[in-house]
């Protein structure tokens, strides 16, 4: 089941009452593809089975009957105006979560509650820790642009199966011949079908980042120029790294050391840009981990050579400026 986290561009008509959908080709990124699941909108659009009206019930025994439009929104405005008046704005809470629907149709629901200065749900449930991480290292959790993916010499789909949530870059990268890994715990469809295929222990990944991080460092593959002029810390990491064992790292992904030093080397030659997946960040160590993932692009010298999750800023499409008070979100 395909899950992507950007969205197709698509161009949908109507004829004789009929919906067609077809990709817009004049789309940068997804230039006029859509899957299986893109392809069927007409028929969930047109399907019986469809919700066209709201429903209502008074308890958790009755059945849900249908009601006009006019009595759902007259019914909801009510409540809203009932705790605003008797309880404070704070006390609503604009509970919502979802896969991926293009950032206006996500977002702009949002700007009512911020205009109302209603709580609002802490998202922070799919990819904060790894943001929080990024943030840390390069004050933003902003990558690098997707446009760029066809310069690249070699992407690397870290914990991350692009073949069911990210066919767009995937594809870029297939076309454009850009060399693919994939370092993850199994073997996945994106895995199946990439040049190379490193797999290691679950939850090991900061081992792996770091390995990688001492050989290039110790080897002297990193890029002395860009470190010298863009990169605080340096000295204190090196040194850091002198403690850790390459044995602990072979024994903690179960690497073997040849192919832990293949692609060290491969990686500091080939400069390499890093799509970071979101599963590995939800586990105890996850935030370390992608931040030690996400020195690797500053050490070869590849400025914010990764990828993470939707590396723009959704304040003005969620309409943080129209809220009055404080911002109240709930974990
Ligand atoms: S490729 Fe992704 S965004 Fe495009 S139609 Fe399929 S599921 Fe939707």
């Amino acid at each position: 089941m395909r899950d992507c986290f950007d969205t197709c561009s698509i161009i949908s008509e109507f004829e004789d009452g009929v919906l067609k959908v077809r990709g817009n080709p004049e789309h940068p990124i997804t230039s006029g593809f859509l899957c299986e699941k893109g392809n069927l909108l007409p028929q969930w659009f047109h399907s019986e089975r469809r919700l066209r009206q709201p429903l209502i019930r008074e308890s958790l025994d009755e059945e849900f009957h249908s009601v006009s439009w006019d009595e759902a929104l007259s019914l909801v405005a009510s409540k809203i105006k009932d705790v605003l008046e008797n309880w404070g704005s704070e006390k609503i809470l604009a509970y919502y979560y979802a896969g991926d629907r293009g950032v206006v149709n996500s977002l702009f629901p949002l700007r009512l509650f911020h205009y109302l200065n209603a709580s609002v749900i802490d998202d922070g449930i799919c990819s904060r820790a790894g943001k929080e991480a990024l943030k840390d290292i390069y004050g933003s959790f902003t990558g690098m642009d997707p446009e760029n993916l066809k310069k690249q010499n070699l992407i690397i789909y870290w914990g991350f199966n692009p073949i069911w949530t990210n066919i767009h870059g995937y594809e870029i990268a297939r076309r454009f011949k850009v060399e693919r890994w994939v370092v993850d715990v199994l073997r996945t469809e994106t895995a199946k079908r990439c040049d190379r295929f490193i797999q290691i222990r679950p939850e090991s990944d900061v081992w792996l980042a770091l390995g990688m991080a001492k050989l290039i460092v110790e080897n002297e593959l990193y890029d002395k120029e860009f470190i010298r002029d863009k990169v605080y810390g340096f000295d204190e990491f090196r040194e850091y790294l002198r403690g850790v064992s390459l044995e602990d790292v072979c024994k903690e992904t179960r690497m073997e050391r040849e192919e832990l030093e293949d692609i060290s080397f491969e990686y500091a030659e080939k400069k390499g840009v890093i799509h970071i997946g979101l599963g590995f960040q939800r586990t105890l160590n996850g935030g370390e981990s992608v931040r030690a993932i996400s020195m690797l692009p500053a050490l070869v010298g590849h400025p914010r050579g990764f990828i993470y999750s939707h590396s723009i800023d959704k304040s003005y499409a969620e309409g943080l400026h129209l809220r009055k008070g404080e911002l109240r979100r709930i974990p």
